[in-house]
């Protein structure tokens, strides 16, 4: 009998609601969805469950990311510094959502590629490009729908592969890992390997879930965005036979400003928005393994905690890894 234990709490410990106990004769990690609702019941992309197609999350983006052009300073210098320092050109963002990284390399003058699988994301983008077509950046910015399972086809083969590729904004997580055996984590793991340049760059993050698993709550500081809408998240963290499989968000974001602004706003009757949104809890020791059994012994690891280098941060929000291929001699 496979057992499933959800536990639910708020941001900060002192919220914490009652545990709830759920039981449930599935085998593998791939319950989650018969225990409770983590996703959307929009159409699903092929190959897998858009947690974005009710377009709940998508609308709200904007308010919830704050405004576009102030990304946190940290954000932007550590991504563009980066990138510039390892004299990088062209970027596929390879979960590109409404295009907010994307655009901000555009305007830093990189040639960007961008692709995800939730269209309902990707139509903010596609409207950006739209508005902007006469600066030459915007006119030649490629946007694609795709899934990292299938991404080199997606993309109709990867051919000279990128400079630098990108899965930012705790993205990487959202892939499940229905087999227990994290057989499509690692697939789409080699598929953006398979996009990198040699010499080239993958830069990819995901949310402290040691933390997160250890504490049983996220920290609503968000190195990314600066937002100041973020109200609470709430953590849900579903254990299948005593192994945490997956961790489920609800953000509350308030919305009441935006509201004001146009009273027939259809996002919500409330101030308070709400969407969900779950994840695979990568550990970090066993993300940093996979990554070096992805990639080639010769490619350089370096981990960031919330942009700094590991030993300058005490247990950061977020984990940077930043891969490096080797050169081809
Ligand atoms: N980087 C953006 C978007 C983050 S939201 C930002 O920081 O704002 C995460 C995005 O990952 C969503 O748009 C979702 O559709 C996309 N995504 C999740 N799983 C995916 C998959 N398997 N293939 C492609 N995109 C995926």
């Amino acid at each position: 009998m496979a057992a499933a234990l959800y536990l639910p709490r708020h941001a900060t410990p002192r919220q914490s609601p009652a545990a709830r106990l759920a039981s449930h004769s599935a085998a593998s990690s791939d319950m989650a969805d018969s225990v409770f609702h983590t996703r959307t019941q929009g159409t699903p992309a092929e190959g897998l469950r858009d947690q974005y197609a009710d377009g709940k999350a998508a609308r709200v983006w904007e308010v919830f990311i704050g405004d576009k052009n102030s990304r946190t300073r940290h954000y932007r210098n550590f991504l563009v510094g980066l990138l510039r320092r390892n004299n990088c050109r062209t970027v596929l963002d390879v979960a590109c959502g409404t295009g907010i990284d994307s655009i901000m390399l555009l305007e830093e003058g990189f040639k960007v590629t961008s692709v995800d699988a939730s269209d309902k994301m990707l139509k903010h983008a596609l409207k950006s490009r739209w508005e902007r077509r006469r600066e030459k950046a915007f006119d030649e910015w490629v946007i694609e729908e795709a899934n990292w399972l299938t991404l080199t086809e997606d993309l109709g083969g990867a051919a000279d592969g990128f400079d630098a590729v990108l899965c930012l904004g705790n993205s990487f997580a959202h892939m499940p890992d229905p087999t227990g055996d994290q057989h499509d984590i690692r697939l789409a793991l080699r598929n953006f390997r398979q996009c990198v340049k040699p010499g080239g760059l993958l830069l990819i993050d995901h949310r402290n879930y040691d933390h997160i698993l250890d504490l049983g709550y996220t920290p609503s500081k968000c190195i990314y965005y600066n937002s100041q809408h973020m109200t609470d998240i709430v953590t849900s963290v579903l254990y299948v036979n005593g192994r945490p499989s997956l961790v489920t968000l609800d953000y509350m974001i308030d919305i009441s400003e935006r509201r004001d602004k146009s009273a027939d706003d259809p996002i919500s009757e409330d101030s308070i928005s709400q969407f969900r949104l779950s994840y695979y809890p990568h550990r970090l020791e066993a993300f940093k393994d996979m990554l070096r059994e992805t990639f080639c012994p010769l490619t350089r690891h370096t981990i960031y905690g919330d942009f700094k280098p590991l030993d300058e941060i005490e247990d950061p929000a977020f984990y940077i890894h930043v891969m490096q291929t080797p050169r081809l001699s």
